[in-house]
């Protein structure tokens, strides 16, 4: 009926206003959260054959003064959006470098920090500037910094995505491909880039030991890279027989829940960082 009708015209209609009054709302609470600081980063590591730590992910957390800590599916999505993802992209350079700085005051040793950049972020036209403005006032060594960038964001235009990251490694940083295998698979595009990693998407990762064709997208990524002369690691490596696995297929870096959850600075360095010999 017509009534009823209506009803359900209003009720679909306040909904969206809810939801849109929502957005709004989380939108004006991450402008002050990166105004007031709540924001966190968290470093999982990444380990060797033996279980020792190479390198570590850092993994932005909102300290949030009511809620406590929020998880980056539950703002990154909206921060993309807004394009507030810049500003926040920028802070979570800055403090990784800050924390690398001082781990290695400290003689604490890794071989580099990845930082995940989102596609806006990389995309903008000074990125390459913002980057090394950055690193530069940090006063860390360059290689101790590895970008992870998303396949989405780099076949948009490739002649630019090349270039900026020929710049970035002339700058001393590494890149890997992060969430590989999820994307658009051009392998074109793998060999035109300045590359040195990939990192096998967990999706495949997660159930490599009994499916089939996850066994075989994750065999011929790493013979891929071992090819290409890259550098692989496997993500959300949840168990011994993942590891098994991974090994015997010739990938020699692991992060996941198997070896460490992501954890605050504080306690990668007092767990995981290591003195030269000590
Ligand atoms: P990602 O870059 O693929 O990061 C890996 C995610 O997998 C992290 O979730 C990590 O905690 C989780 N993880 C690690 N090991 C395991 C495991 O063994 N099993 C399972 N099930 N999960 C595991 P997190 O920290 O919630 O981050 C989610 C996503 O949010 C990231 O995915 C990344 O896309 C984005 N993100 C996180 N921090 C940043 C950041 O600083 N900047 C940007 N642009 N994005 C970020
Ligand atoms: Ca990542
Ligand atoms: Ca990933
Ligand atoms: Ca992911």
């Amino acid at each position: 009926s017509k009534a009823k009708g209506r009803n359900t015209i209003s009720f679909f209609d306040y909904s969206m206003q809810e939801a849109a009054d929502r957005h709004l709302q989380l939108e004006s609470n991450l402008r002050l959260a990166l105004q007031e600081q709540q924001f966190t980063l968290y470093y999982q590591p990444q380990v060797d054959a033996n279980g020792e730590m190479v390198s570590a992910e850092a993994l932005i957390r909102w300290l949030h003064p009511l809620q406590g800590l929020i998880a980056p599916s539950e703002f990154i999505p909206l921060a993309e959006d807004t394009g507030l993802i810049v500003q926040l992209g920028q802070w979570v350079l800055s403090e990784a470098c800050q924390n690398i700085k001082r781990w290695s005051e400290q003689d604490l040793t890794f071989r580099h920090i990845a930082v995940n950049v989102s596609a806006k972020q990389f995309q903008q036209s000074d990125f390459v500037e913002q980057v090394a403005a950055i690193v530069n006032n940090s006063q860390i060594d360059p290689r101790q910094l590895m970008l992870e960038l998303t396949e989405s964001g780099l076949i948009d235009n490739i002649l630019q995505t090349v270039e900026k990251m020929r710049r970035l490694k002339k700058l001393g940083l590494s890149i890997s491909i992060d969430d590989f295998g999820t994307g658009y698979s051009s392998l074109a595009y793998l060999t035109a880039f300045p590359l040195s990693q990939l990192k096998i998407d967990r999706s495949f990762v997660n159930d490599v030991t009994d499916n089939r064709s996850n066994e075989i997208v994750v065999e011929t990524i790493i013979h891929m890279a071992d090819n290409l002369g890259l550098e692989v690691i496997a993500e959300g490596v949840e168990t011994q027989e993942q590891v098994d696995f991974l090994l015997q297929k010739g990938c020699k870096l692991f992060q996941g829940y198997y070896f460490s959850r992501p954890v605050p600075a504080q306690e990668l360095a007092a767990k995981w960082l290591r003195k030269p010999n000590g």
